[in-house]
């Protein structure tokens, strides 16, 4: 594996995969790897010619306050995992490689940008585009993976692949969790015994409310004061958001007739958690 700190050399390396007329496939991560991004670079080996992985803590999608100084790190052993996975390139750039002193192009996918994760978070997703965009520019990949875990994220990534006619397809992977239910995620790693536990109540919550659909609830509000009702009882949890939401726009929803994605953010100790899940109403 090669693991490559600049932009120039990831392009050189880039352009010499092209001329031998490999595909390049992608993922971009913020480290700390778990099976849920295993899983994503796992599609990519099997899909694509060569694979290339990022790990960047961008400080772009951190607002005033957050957690960017405290995310965790473990480049060692990511490092050793990507090797053993059989990932081709490592690109690991540091702050001032990506964002250089007078940086000053930002993207803003509108609407989605503001709903759901953005109202709390209003700069979230425009750290994220810019850095994506960015990502894609110097690695130019045929196919960059995404996951479900992360829902608004991949439509609003999804969103600015079309308006901006970039040539990448994006492909969506499904939420890997741990086999009590609770969504990997990097963040888990702030939560304490008694914190992973009450941290269930997020996918509890939407296990209910996939019940409740199949029950043949139709009403939005009804599963969502249910799923409200379940996080108020969990001294330790702190919601955020609940909400049903359309697939496409993020609007909120309000009788399921189709497809539509149940979404929440929950605080548990200092660690601010999102799950999601899609809610498949009876024929
Ligand atoms: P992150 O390092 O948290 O920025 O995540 C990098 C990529 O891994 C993003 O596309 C995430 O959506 C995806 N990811 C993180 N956690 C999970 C999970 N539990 N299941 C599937 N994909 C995930």
């Amino acid at each position: 594996m090669k693991t490559l700190t600049r932009v120039i050399q990831v392009k050189e390396e880039i352009r010499d995969m092209r001329s031998q007329g490999k595909t390049i496939g992608f993922v971009p991560t913020m480290g700390y790897l778990h099976e849920g991004h295993l899983n994503l670079i796992r599609e990519s080996l099997r899909k694509t010619d060569v694979t290339v992985v990022s790990i960047f803590v961008n400080p772009a999608q951190f607002g005033p306050g957050e957690d960017f100084a405290r995310y965790p790190r473990n480049l060692e052993r990511d490092s050793e995992i990507l090797k053993k996975e059989g990932v081709d390139c490592l690109f690991v750039p540091g702050p001032e490689e990506m964002f250089h002193k007078g940086h000053n192009t930002y993207v803003d996918v509108y609407d989605l940008k503001d709903k759901l994760c953005g109202r709390s978070r209003p700069t979230q997703f425009r750290g994220v585009c810019t850095v994506v965009l960015k990502l894609f520019n110097i690695v130019g990949p045929d196919v960059s993976y995404f996951g479900q875990k992360d829902a608004q994220q991949a439509i609003i990534l999804k969103r600015m692949v079309e308006d901006l006619n970039l040539d990448v397809k994006i492909d969506v992977l499904p939420i890997a969790r741990e086999e009590d239910g609770l969504a990997l995620s990097s963040r888990n790693e702030y939560l304490n015994k008694e914190e992973r536990k009450a941290a269930l109540v997020l996918s509890k919550g939407l296990k209910e409310a996939q019940m409740m659909v199949e029950k043949r609830e139709e009403k939005s509000e009804a599963i969502i004061d249910r799923v409200k009702e379940m996080i108020s009882q969990e001294p330790l949890a702190k919601m955020d958001y609940v909400e049903i939401v359309d697939m496409d726009n993020l609007d909120p929803v309000v009788r399921i007739e189709k497809e539509t994605l149940a979404v929440l953010a929950v605080f548990v100790g200092k660690a601010r958690l999102i799950d999601n899940a899609i809610l498949r109403p009876k024929e």
